[in-house]
């Protein structure tokens, strides 16, 4: 039986492990109850593991030896109210796993039991390495994700290749999207003050209007995307909050300013940060002044071209060519972009929409169709087995 098949079998069975999470959700670093249901199975299965990895992770593996392959799953849910009705809607007050993050435990969990079986049939050689991750959706105060804290504590280590895998509530059930190459955007912050000098709105040459400066400082920004940044090269700079003054009559001391950059490559990344100083400068040659505070989030989510092409591959074999497509480019970002840094990685999505309304990740109303539960869990099995068997060291 392929793992199509058997997947379909546990299909109750992968229902009920995701209602239970879903019914249960944690935010990041506080998925303690998702760690203990994780290992709890983990060891119905006999499957070796470390927790506190990145603090409330679990890192799992079957298997010795060459070659490494590695599939991720992140854990973490929202503070969300949810609003749908369903019978295994959240328990807990304004936090709800609206971004899927359930059905991703509960896929890596299913594919590790059809792993176990195989392993223990002599039927694989090598290493299946299972990263359950905290901490997707959210930093904390050092400004690390689960997946940076997990790469920096090792769990990458000697690792070939990593696999992940995202539901998306909006793509039609049972399809496959991937894409070679840049797929995530990177995601930078900056916060800035603009300074001046205060004074009467009625005698503004003897103060310094930081309104002013910022008011050239923003069009300079815009003009940053169009004029600086190569056209064909994707990116942007958003100023999503701007704060300032209180009378009509008072001319400010400061304006503060906060934005977010995207981009998809690190020159581009680097390119866009450099601008963004230089439009601050503008406000020194008035004889003002600026701080500038760049928070360097989640780096571009990038695919390697062979393992994205293996996906797609082993997607058409599972689902067939007709379920598997190319994938969009997002200005959305992702921190499995830091395992893929670490090893050559491939990140894919499975359409997950349940029915007719437009169910948005992030939204109250989000949910998915569970009957591609069973799917996550053959192609996340699946791509473990082919790599293996496809990376046989030669005896
Ligand atoms: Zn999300
Ligand atoms: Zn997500």
């Amino acid at each position: 039986m392929d793992y199509l098949d058997r997947a379909q079998a546990m299909r109750a069975q992968l229902i009920a492990t995701r209602r239970d999470l879903h019914q249960h959700p944690e935010l990041f670093f506080q998925e303690i109850r998702t760690a203990k249901k994780i290992t709890a199975q983990l060891d119905e299965l006999g499957i070796e593991y470390t927790t506190g990895v990145a603090k409330t992770g679990v890192v799992a593996h079957l298997g010795e030896g060459a070659p490494v392959i590695a599939l991720r799953a992140d854990m973490d849910a929202l503070p969300i109210q949810e609003i749908n009705d369903a019978p295994y809607k959240s328990q807990t007050d304004g936090v709800m796993h609206a971004c899927g993050h359930d059905a991703h435990v509960t896929c890596l969990l299913g594919a590790a039991a059809l792993l176990a079986q195989d392993f223990a049939a002599g039927h694989l050689r090598g290493t299946v390495r299972f990263l359950f991750q905290p901490a997707e959706e959210c930093e904390d105060a050092e400004g690390k994700s689960g997946g940076q804290r997990m790469v920096e504590e090792g769990a990458l280590e000697g690792v070939d290749a990593v696999i992940g895998m995202h539901v998306i509530s909006t793509l039609p059930a049972q399809h496959v999207f991937v894409r070679e190459g840049a797929f995530m955007a990177a995601v930078d912050s900056f916060d800035a003050v603009v300074l001046g000098r205060g004074g009467h709105g009625a005698y503004p040459h003897e103060a310094l209007d930081p309104i002013w400066l910022a008011a050239q400082v923003i069009n300079a920004i815009h003009g940053v995307v169009s004029r600086r940044k190569a056209p064909v090269e994707p990116g942007l700079i958003t100023v999503g909050a701007i704060h300032a003054g209180k009378a009509g009559n008072v001319i400010p001391v400061e304006v503060a300013m906060t934005g977010t950059i995207r981009s998809f490559s690190a020159e581009t990344r680097q390119l866009l940060v450099r601008e963004l100083e230089n439009c601050f400068r503008l406000t020194q040659a008035f004889g003002g002044d600026y701080k500038l505070k760049i928070q360097y989030g989640y780096p571009v989510t990038v695919n390697d071209p062979a393992m994205a092409r293996f996906i797609q591959r082993m997607a058409s074999d599972l689902l067939g060519a007709e379920s598997t497509h190319e994938a969009r480019i997002e200005t959305g970002a992702e921190d499995f972009s830091f395992m893929a840094q670490a090893a050559p990685g491939a990140f894919f999505y499975l359409g997950a929409k349940k029915d007719a309304l437009d169910r948005q990740h992030h939204a109250p109303d989000f949910d998915i169709d569970e009957n591609v539960l069973p799917t996550g869990a053959a192609l996340m099995a699946n791509a473990a087995r082919e790599y293996l068997q496809a990376h046989a060291p030669s005896e």
